[in-house]
């Protein structure tokens, strides 16, 4: 059953790179199909994606579908918890590491949970950046020693929550963000007469490259300045509560592409921990947020959907970089602390949808001549007898000017809609004869830039906007693929576009072998069986920023565990959003639709127009929309 194929003359690989974005996670089937890999057993067989989605579907859970896949969390958690013990082993590092997962990157409860038991044996904490996100964290099993932390802004509701919880053993730590949060806490410490942990959250001033480099540098939103941080120490000092400023954070950036920034901004971060330890504050963790990217086109380079570096590289880094710094200052070695939220989820969730049907812009069917036709249409037709590979460009010149006469003339009422309908079969028949051509001539810009235009359409049953928001929103890139076929090479190219009457519902971004691409090579669908495709990496930032557009809900979330025997456990389902359901999160009262509707056909049945016999169809029509899933059945 082990089907991994590696042999990169594969379809699967020489199109679709999967064996370089692929990790050690996925891998194409001998069958064709996508295949999981368990990466905490690289012996175990992959199991088959195409066949647990059957699986799923008999047991009544469809696409759309997020699956999320625990033997993936499992394996990120240790792999970035073991990295860095393994870079502390090595450099001689004289303290240890304690990660952090930021509650934001994915709240959702059976994700938070998954994270609090894989890393129970890492002492795993919880960031909290807002006051659902602490009730959240307190609410978890966490290790003695785990952390807390507090970052956000903070009132005194929060303040005082963070300080309580310590009274249970949490080691939760206020991170002051400005010297005004400082004004609330001395205010709370007076009110309870319990002494905070504290932080200060440091504004670097290196910039990082990358998508995310508005949140770093001197205009970034939080943290405080030199002046700022002095201003607070002077305070501390004088309430004499100098000795709970045992913290110190800094939020490199998000998605930080090239390594070489991770080093400067932690450099730089080291360089205000020396001087806060000057200054006096027993500082005892060095906290440097998140920041650690994900490879999601594979390519390793410093683009922005990419990183030029390993886990263990920047582990490395981070520890070696604070152990020169602290060394150089003779300053002990503070517990190293990451935020890592990306690099911990994003991999762990794949986004899987069902093709609905396809607009296509070619034909293979040729239209044979018409005595009546028109002379440009006999002329548009004319064009296949000089097709070939010479003269492609001028063929598709010649095709594009008829077409554009006739549709002048059957717009001033000249043709009618027949000879319309002919003339637009046959261009459609000629650009699929070029669609065949192009490839041996190795085309030239003009033609690319026409082929691409001729990409098909395929509708597919999910929205952007719930789903995959970053995609929509910053251009962002995941890795997708057709999950079945990948043994054979694909005969189409196509844009996908969602579900919802949004034109920009649309993905035309790709990456592929050779690049990013604005089109999709896929098969040609078969009307009989379902033609999945799989966004992959969707497990960070994209399930709670997703939004309601077009009243598209959550989709059904299925969580899996891989066996070492090719099979695997369902552990966990949840049903995505049911009408009913979305429309209460825009105000209305499913029950009140039901009674408007029923009222609308008594009154019908009263004036005699309907039949007190349609009652029921027409109840139960309205019935089963109402509790019904949102997307496609
Ligand atoms: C968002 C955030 C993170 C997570 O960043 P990633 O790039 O996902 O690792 C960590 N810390 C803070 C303070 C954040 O706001």
């Amino acid at each position: 059953m082990d089907a991994a194929v590696t042999d990169t003359s594969t379809p699967a690989n020489s199109v679709y790179a999967i064996d370089r974005w692929g990790m050690d996670l996925v891998s194409v089937m001998e069958n064709g199909d996508l295949g999981l890999k368990n990466p905490l057993n690289p012996d175990a067989p992959a199991v088959s994606l195409p066949s647990i989605l059957h699986d799923l579907e008999e047991r009544g859970i469809h696409a759309p579908l997020v699956l999320r896949v625990s033997s993936f969390l499992e394996s990120s958690i240790r792999t970035i918890n073991e990295s860095f013990a393994k870079a502390i082993k090595r450099v001689g590092y004289q303290n240890d590491y304690r990660a952090v997962f930021p509650i934001k990157v994915n709240q959702q409860a059976q994700v938070i949970d998954r994270i609090v038991e894989f890393g129970k044996p890492y002492s795993y904490g919880l960031e909290a950046g807002s006051k659902p996100e602490l009730v959240i964290a307190l609410a978890q099993p966490l290790a003695r020693d785990a952390l807390i932390v507090c970052n956000g802004v903070k009132d005194a509701e929060f303040i005082r929550l963070a300080i309580l919880s310590r009274k249970l053993g949490f080691n939760t730590v206020i991170v002051l963000e400005s010297p005004k949060e400082l004004d609330t806490v001395l205010a709370v410490y007076e009110e309870l007469g319990e002494e905070p942990r504290l932080g200060v959250r440091v504004k670097l001033t290196n910039r990082i490259s990358g998508n995310w480099a508005e949140s770093s540098g001197d205009r970034s939103t939080f943290g405080m300045h030199t002046n700022q941080l002095v201003d607070v120490v002077d305070r501390l000092k004088a309430a004499g509560l100098l000795h709970c400023l045992k913290f110190q954070h800094s939020h490199l950036g998000s998605q930080i592409p090239d390594v070489n920034d991770v080093r400067r901004a932690v450099g730089e971060a080291c360089r205000y921990f020396v001087e806060l330890t000057r200054e006096g504050a027993p500082l005892s963790h060095l906290d440097l947020g998140g920041g650690l990217g994900v490879d999601y086109t594979g390519e390793k380079t410093t683009s922005e959907n990419s990183i030029n570096y390993s886990v263990d590289e920047y582990s490395a880094n981070v520890v070696e970089t604070v152990a020169y710094a602290m060394d150089e200052a003779e300053i002990p070695h503070p517990i190293i602390v990451t935020e890592s939220g990306r690099a911990v989820v994003a991999t762990s969730s794949m986004l899987v949808f069902n093709v609905l049907e396809a607009t296509l812009y070619d034909s293979n069917k040729e239209t044979p001549p018409a005595e009546d036709d028109h002379h440009f249409v006999s002329d548009l037709a004319a064009i296949s007898g000089y097709l070939g590979p010479q003269r492609l460009q001028e063929c598709i010149n010649d095709a594009d000017f008829y077409r554009a006469e006739l549709r002048a003339l059957f717009r001033r009422g000249y043709i009618d809609l027949r000879q319309m309908a002919r003339a637009e079969r046959i261009y459609l028949y000629l650009m699929s004869k070029i669609k065949e051509i192009a490839p041996e001539v190795g085309t030239a810009p003009d033609v690319d830039a026409h082929l691409e235009q001729l990409a098909d359409i395929y509708h597919c049953n999910f929205s952007l906007f719930q789903s995959l928001p970053d995609v929509w929103a910053i251009d962002q890139i995941h890795p997708m693929v057709p999950l079945q076929m990948l043994n054979t090479a694909p005969d189409r190219r196509a844009v996908l576009s969602d579900i919802t009457c949004d034109s920009d519902g649309k993905i035309d971004k790709f990456i592929l072998a050779d690049g990013i691409s604005p089109s999709l090579p896929v098969h040609s669908l078969d009307t009989e069986k379902n033609y999945y495709i799989g966004a992959f990496f969707v497990g960070a930032y994209q399930e709670t920023l997703g939004d309601l557009h077009n009243l598209f809900g959550d989709t059904n979330v299925a969580t899996i565990d891989l066996r070492d025997d090719g099979s695997f456990d369902l552990v966990h389902e949840q049903e995505g959003d049911t009408i009913a359901e979305v429309l209460s999160y825009v105000e209305y009262d499913p029950r009140d639709c039901v009674d408007a509707f029923r009222a609308r056909i008594d009154k019908e049945i009263s004036e005699k127009r309907l039949n007190a016999r349609d009652r029921k169809t027409l109840m139960a029509a309205y019935r089963d929309s109402i509790n019904g899933y949102t997307y496609y059945e």
